[in-house]
């Protein structure tokens, strides 16, 4: 037999579970308690975190309690959140997340021996309706998190995202003894460019060049923006040889960037310093050694990418 798919609409308005409790006393008594202490044991568990991915596995682990489930799967698309859990294939029930105010999402229980009977289908329901509230919590509180660690501008990591991004890749490089690379780009007589089309013009050209760091490195979450026109780009798993190709791509495609103002092409380049993590080096100096191979870059005429000195021979400067 073919797996079955149920297509589910609840009332995901958070009041009509508190407004009509008498819902749950519907059915038989011993059955109706049961579900009264599940759906009040849900709410609670459910309060104790605000962290998206937390909230769904609680929520999976309490629905095993009451049903016989193998996976949970969520999907926000506009939020670009994506959560599985356990085995998700086989019968389906699918719930669009909607309350009258909001969109909450995309979710579906599996399970892969027996289809969902009426009876669990409607206490599902109510079990799922639960979510919504939390949920909601959640993915505002994701978005927070999320805006706190990006430049508004650009949508390119913030500041504060690299110091922790950096750390954490440095660490795990140095750890695992995998490659890592960094780039340092700083776009070229961009003052210029600010003042012959205006500060609008210029944060326009500043979009254009994150998305074409972003679409010619393939590595859309380390991309940062480090200060005014500064961007940096982590290249984890990746030696010299390999960041070289790919700082020279992004170079390139920049430079045959072809952005107007009045028919008149902008000329916008960058110069970039690559530095490969040399053994056990801490990342101030990665960074440092970027920078100083950046110097070198525009002080040899801009629009070129300059390679690190090695790190011995840096620290023996
Ligand atoms: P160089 O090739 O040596 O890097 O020259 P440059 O003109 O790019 O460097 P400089 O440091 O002299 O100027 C950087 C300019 O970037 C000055 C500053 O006003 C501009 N800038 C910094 N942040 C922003 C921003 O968010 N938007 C715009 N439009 N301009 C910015
Ligand atoms: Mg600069
Ligand atoms: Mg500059």
């Amino acid at each position: 037999m073919g797996a079955k798919v149920s297509a589910r609409i609840v009332d995901l308005d958070t009041t009509s579970l508190a407004n009509d409790p008498q819902d749950l006393y519907r059915e038989p008594q011993s059955l109706a308690n049961l579900e009264a202490l599940a759906i009040a044991r849900l709410n609670a568990v459910l309060q104790t975190s605000i962290e998206l991915p937390e909230i769904l596995r609680l929520f999976f682990r309490e629905l095993q309690r009451v049903a016989s489930l193998d996976g949970l799967s969520y999907q926000h698309s506009a939020h670009n959140v994506e959560h599985n859990q356990g085995s998700v294939a086989g019968h389906t029930s699918h719930y669009r997340l909607q309350t009258r105010t909001d969109y909450l999402g995309e979710l579906s229980l599996h399970r892969m021996k027996q289809p969902f009977s009426e009876d669990e289908l409607r206490r599902f329901d109510r079990l799922v309706t639960a979510l919504a509230c939390p949920l909601r919590n959640g993915l505002r509180y994701l978005e927070a998190v999320r805006a706190s660690l990006t430049d508004g501008l650009t949508g390119a990591g913030n500041r504060i995202s690299l110091d922790s991004v950096l750390s954490r890749e440095v660490e795990q490089a140095n750890r695992y003894h995998q490659p890592l690379s960094i780039l340092v780009l700083d776009l070229d007589h961009f003052k210029k460019i600010n003042d012959s089309y205006g500060h609008v013009t210029g944060d326009y050209v500043l979009k254009m060049v994150a998305k074409t760091i972003q679409a010619s490195s393939r590595c859309a979450d380390m991309t940062f923006r480090f200060g005014g026109e500064e961007f940096v780009v982590l290249l984890s798993q990746t030696d010299m040889a390999g960041a070289k190709i790919t700082a020279e791509r992004i170079r390139s495609n920049i430079a045959h960037l072809a952005l107007h103002f009045a028919n008149q092409q902008i000329p916008v380049s960058v110069s970039v310093g690559l530095a490969s993590l040399g053994h056990n080096e801490h990342k101030d100096s990665l960074l440092d050694r970027a920078d100083r191979a950046l110097y070198q870059a525009k002080k040899h005429g801009r629009n070129q990418v300059m390679l690190a000195e090695p790190l011995l021979a840096c620290a023996n400067q």
